[in-house]
């Protein structure tokens, strides 16, 4: 427990320094938490291509392995950084400084990270975001904010995907987003299908609004 504290001491060290630099360009950093295959790569995708024309997007991609989320984004039009952490299940600071020095994502611009697909540590390690997302879909089952509190606490928003296989499903949405705001009554709820595209308009105006508050925050403005 006393290594696990230094731990994530040594992260929000490295995250709050991540931040002033990101705030002090004016980045809006967008931290995307779920489970595997609740759909985080494809919520990018359609953000990428309903966004990329209005707004300069930028993204980082954490998996354990492979290279195949980074080339997704790209063919989606935005410029993507794989971040492959091996045995890892999460990303933390120092993985996400060091991207910035390579990505270099642009003053003002949107940069959306997709953390590697877990419900537990991603919650503890600050990466020095702007805010945090968890996404759920419809097919996890309406008990995941029970069962994973610490993620839907750590969240500003839940995004929740797969709406279109509602139909086909016995999952009630109403009681797993009630479940959230027990949790997490701050919470901001968009439910999405990213792959037809329900609930994208909304998802989009709140990243907008993100962006915004970035530039706000941005020495260049002030
Ligand atoms: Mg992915
Ligand atoms: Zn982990």
């Amino acid at each position: 427990v006393a290594i696990e504290a230094g731990i994530l001491e040594k992260n929000d060290r490295i995250a709050a320094r991540n931040r002033a630099l990101l705030w002090a360009k004016g980045i809006a950093t967008i931290n995307l938490m779920s489970s595997p295959g609740a759909g985080k790569t494809a919520l990018l995708e359609k953000t990428a291509r309903v966004m990329g024309p209005e707004i300069e997007i930028a993204v980082i991609e954490g998996d354990q392995e492979t290279e195949r989320d980074a080339e997704r984004m790209r063919a989606a039009g935005v410029r993507a950084l794989q971040i492959n952490t091996g045995a890892g299940c999460h990303l933390d600071a120092a993985m996400v400084g060091r991207a910035l020095g390579t990505l270099e994502p642009r003053d003002g611009s949107l940069l959306l990270v997709e953390n590697v697909g877990n419900l537990v540590c991603p919650a503890l390690f600050d990466l020095g975001e702007q805010a945090k997302v968890v996404i759920a879909s419809v097919t996890e089952g309406e008990d995941k904010p029970l069962k994973y509190p610490h993620i839907f606490r750590a969240a500003d928003v839940l995004v929740l995907n797969k709406i279109d296989l509602l139909p086909h499903l016995e999952l009630d949405a109403d009681r797993l987003v009630g479940h959230a705001e027990r949790v997490n009554p701050q919470l901001r709820v968009f439910r999405v299908s990213a792959t037809r595209g329900d609930g994208i308009d909304a998802w989009c105006e709140w990243l907008r609004a993100q962006v915004e508050r970035a530039a706000g925050k941005s020495t260049a403005h002030t």
